[in-house]
């Protein structure tokens, strides 16, 4: 099994490098989807290879190798920290108490 993760090129608003993200394209239609240095991703380039080295964004570039994986997964691996899940749980309390029970 592999452990790598692949990234895609994207563009961000207001900046004309390359950046990368997460192969999120669900995330990344609705506009949610965030590069690999905390940027909003709004298109996604059609090539990774092509681009031109001084176009890239060094923080996303350095995180990758030559062809586009992660060097480190557990940059993406991580889940929405933003949809942290609450779980309330009510744990009942045994009394021990008992009906007729005998006590000296
Ligand atoms: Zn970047």
């Amino acid at each position: 099994m592999a452990n790598e993760q692949r990234t895609i090129p994207v563009h961000v608003l207001g900046d004309e490098r390359v950046h990368l993200a997460p192969p999120h394209h669900g995330r990344l239609r609705q506009g949610r989807l965030n590069t690999l240095c905390g940027k909003q991703a709004v298109s996604e380039l059609p090539l990774f290879a092509g681009i031109e080295a001084k176009s890239r964004c060094r923080a996303c570039f350095g995180k990758v190798d030559e062809h586009g994986y992660l060097k480190d997964t557990a940059a993406v691996a991580a889940p929405d920290a933003g949809k942290a899940k609450r779980s309330a749980e009510i744990i009942p309390i045994a009394t021990g108490k008992r009906k007729g029970s005998r006590e000296k």
